[in-house]
């Protein structure tokens, strides 16, 4: 079988592990302080926050800018679930926008669904591609409202010379073992210019304690773990290879699937670098995109669908009213299809994922 997604696993990665319980320091200890201080620096960051997973880095920046009750925050409706989750439990409102033709919040439909309530966004860089940043940008600021990137997909991800999670006032990451960084286990990353968000995010995530028996807030355990701070050390240092990697295998597809019409690539936006967490095509419909994926599956290719259902009409969301009509995040569900994507897959194994898309569509 061709895995969809696989971790890299190095000796050096499980030494380190090693090295961490014979230390004994094992919760916010001395490799999680270097770990956030060398992700700050990759990021382009002042401050860079370890926390328990991504859901969490989403809920604390929100909760560190603070959400007054009834606050509206714009959220794509094609993105994987927890960014809903991390926004709903800061307090905030999800307000459902539409995707582009790159996945990613269309800003002219956010600029539709900006009410008075509205307090800031969360795009997400889906896919490891930037979302529109320029336009997204110029409406925030248009209406006094904050941006948090999502970039639990997109590590390493630039919008011109930037790298993303350096633009918005936080950016939110995720080190989930499919992620293009990953622990070996649940991880996340809060990056910030911010001092105030920077100490809020630290009170949080460890009980609200300023020191350890005296609770200044009411906080949370969302704390990370110095056993995945050294694996993602040693991530981290492997990322610009694996982001190369990525966008090789990326290139080897678009050419490759260049002859096969039926089979649209994703696009990198202008101006940006994208990571390639995921390679989805989109395909004519649904009974194509599934009869596809049920091919390769008895070929031995496993694919993935990211996602099927868009967080508007997930059953979660019933209780909120009517959801909105968004026709193209709604289309994404039935038609797109992510392919193996990972630094460790080989050329032979993409090849032969080719083949066997090409000869479906000679069947
Ligand atoms: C994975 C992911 C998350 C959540 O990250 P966890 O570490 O699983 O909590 C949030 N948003 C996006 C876009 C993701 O892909």
């Amino acid at each position: 079988m061709i895995p969809l997604s696989r971790a890299t696993v190095t000796p050096e990665m499980k030494q380190a592990m090693l090295d961490v319980v014979d230390s004994g320091r094992f919760i916010l200890g001395p490799e999680t302080q270097a770990f956030e201080k060398e992700f700050a620096a990759y990021i382009g960051t002042r401050h860079a926050i370890a926390v328990s997973q991504g859901t969490a880095a989403i809920q604390l920046s929100l909760q560190a800018i603070g959400i007054e009750p009834g606050g509206e925050v714009l959220v794509p409706a094609m993105t994987a679930f927890p960014t809903i989750e991390g926004v709903i439990h800061a307090g905030a409102t999800p307000v459902f926008v539409d995707n582009d033709r790159f996945g990613a919040m269309d800003p002219a439909d956010a600029a539709r669904r900006i009410t008075r309530r509205t307090v800031g966004m969360v795009p997400v860089h889906l896919y490891g591609g930037a979302a529109d940043l320029g336009a997204l940008r110029a409406l925030a600021a248009r209406h006094n409202i904050w941006i948090v990137e999502d970039c639990c997909q997109a590590h390493g991800a630039r919008w011109g010379d930037r790298t993303v999670g350096s633009i918005g006032r936080a950016g939110c990451f995720s080190f989930y073992p499919s992620k293009n960084l990953t622990v070996f286990g649940d991880g996340g990353m809060v990056t910030t210019d911010e001092p105030e968000i920077d100490r809020k995010v630290r009170l949080l995530r460890d009980h609200g304690r300023s020191d350890k028996y005296t609770h200044v807030a009411v906080g949370y355990n969302l704390r990370f773990n110095d056993v995945q701070a050294a694996v993602g050390r040693r991530q981290l240092a492997l990322l610009e290879s694996f982001v190369a990697r990525r966008r090789e295998i990326a290139s080897r597809y678009d050419s490759a699937f260049s002859k096969i019409p039926r089979v649209a690539v994703p696009i990198e936006r202008a101006g940006t670098r994208m990571v390639y967490h995921l390679y989805p095509v989109r395909l004519a419909d649904q009974a194509t995109r599934d009869a596809l994926q049920g091919h390769l599956k008895a070929r031995g290719v496993e694919t993935g669908i990211h996602y099927p259902i868009a967080n508007h009409l997930q059953p979660a969301m019933a209780d909120r009213g009517a959801p909105p009509s968004l026709p193209e995040s709604e289309s994404l569900a039935k038609t797109s299809l992510s392919l193996p994507m990972f630094p460790g897959l080989s050329d032979r194994d993409a090849d032969t994922v080719v083949a066997e898309v090409a000869r479906f569509f000679q069947a």
